[in-house]
């Protein structure tokens, strides 16, 4: 039987200095010694790719996107290298990939390429070598000839991206992604004491958690897990601990309903004053925001009073600026009254499959804000998401309410022992 593949990921504050990355290469070897082969994904060194953007805006305001991406790769080149060092040291045969060298192609945006495929020859040689293959995160190359050829950045958190793809494209038996916290819990343990950690999330969920605010992954990494079937196991790279696995869940109907709380102070509100009731409008306003790339969540358009209306929705915060450049002309041409925006504004957000089939969630939900004293300025549905917006500095007291109100700290004690005797658990405790 051919030993079975282990792809793992460490993430920047997994590997901050010479110390952390001294252990990790011992708990890389801790795999090998238990039999497995193994193919590593690594991120940059604590905040270094945040660095190296700050040192791009000192140099200018807007830096070109093809010189940034061959900066903020070398931030993955630099501790897969490390990583191998380390490995060498303890007498592993190890060697260190760049995203392109792995096989990696992607499409030609910089920036926030997606991964176009994985020809995972030099990966699987190397592996039949007997080396543990190190690949440099978060990155890939685009163009069809050497002529061409680019690298590209996948977009902030790429390597848990990275990491996915080539557990997908490999066939691994596992893919673990290991962090600074223990798994994923049903809030940030920072701002709910009593917040609990899953054992087990469904794909659908955890996507939705992680696009309202939970940083834990990349959604886009969730994506590509759900799609391909890899089953994700996110753990603590600081303590033996069992982690959170990322999959299919069979006991969704049993659960409680309410499965996660996120909340998001990246996020802006902008509101145009009387707007002319018209056809065509929302066209107008929305469409420049789409070829600026600017992401609109929450939009909410009030009744028309005498033929005018206010329109509110939501930007990401990083870009307002821009988004009010784009729609000052737009504002002027179609004769709004004016554009007020507001930052101070945050979402929260509560998640679980089958919330919407269960009557009664959003009216908890908006009780447990009222209690509280929270304004509620905006709300949100899909199938298994309610979103609020508030006023950022109520975030805390929002989500210990809610926590409160779902139960959230009570375990889900049939399924979670379920979960517990599953035979991918005793994986995660290795
Ligand atoms: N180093 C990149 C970032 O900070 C990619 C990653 O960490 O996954 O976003
Ligand atoms: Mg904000």
């Amino acid at each position: 039987m051919p030993a079975p593949l282990v792809v793992q990921k460490f993430g920047g504050s997994s590997l901050a200095d010479a110390d952390r990355i001294r252990r990790v290469a011992r708990r890389i070897a801790r795999e090998r010694a238990a039999g497995s082969d193994l193919v590593v994904v690594v991120s940059a060194m604590g905040d270094a790719t945040d660095e190296l953007l700050a040192l791009a805006h000192g140099i200018t305001d807007d830096p070109d996107s093809r010189e940034l991406d061959m900066l903020l790769a070398t931030g993955e080149h630099q501790s897969a290298t490390l990583v191998s060092m380390a490995l060498h040291a303890l007498g592993l045969p190890a060697i260190s990939l760049t995203g392109p060298q792995a096989g990696i192609t992607t499409d030609g945006r910089y920036g926030k390429a997606r991964i176009a495929n994985i020809e995972p020859r030099r990966v699987q040689a190397e592996i039949e070598k007997g080396k543990v293959v190190i690949v440099a995160g978060f990155q890939g190359l685009s163009g069809d000839t050497a002529a061409d050829a680019e690298i590209t950045t996948l977009g902030r958190g790429g390597s848990d991206t990275t990491a996915v793809a080539l557990a997908a494209r490999l066939g691994a038996d596992r893919c673990q992604i290991f962090t600074d916290v223990r798994g994923i819990y049903t809030a940030d343990p920072r701002h709910v004491p009593d917040a609990r950690q899953l054992p087990v999330i469904g794909y659908e969920e955890m996507l939705d958690l992680a696009g309202q605010g939970a940083q834990v992954m990349q959604a886009r990494a969730v994506e590509l897990g759900w799609v391909n079937g890899v089953v994700i196991e996110v753990l603590s790279s600081f303590e033996d601990a069992p982690g959170t696995l990322i999959k299919e869940d069979p006991f969704v109907e049993q659960r409680n309903k309410v499965r996660g709380l996120a909340h998001d102070r990246n996020v802006a509100k902008v509101t145009l004053v009387e707007v002319p009731d018209r056809p065509g409008v929302a066209h107008a306003v929305f469409a420049p925001l789409a070829d600026g790339g600017i992401n609109v969540d929450m939009i909410v358009q009030n009744v028309g009073h005498h033929g005018a209306t206010d329109l509110s929705f939501t930007v990401p915060e990083v870009d307002l600026a821009r988004a009010k450049r784009i729609l000052e002309p737009v504002v002027r041409d179609l004769g709004f009254r004016e554009m007020t925006t507001d930052s101070a504004v945050a979402k929260v957000s509560i998640v679980g499959a089958g919330i919407q089939n269960a009557p009664g969630y959003a009216a908890r939900m908006f009780g447990a804000l009222a209690t509280a004293g929270v304004n509620i300025e905006m709300i949100t549905t899909s199938e298994i998401r309610i979103t609020c917006m508030i006023a950022e500095d109520e975030v805390e007291t929002a989500v210990q309410a809610l926590h409160a109100a779902f139960e959230l700290a009570r375990p889900d004690d049939v399924t979670d022992a379920a979960d517990a005797g599953g035979p991918t658990a005793s994986a995660v405790a290795s």
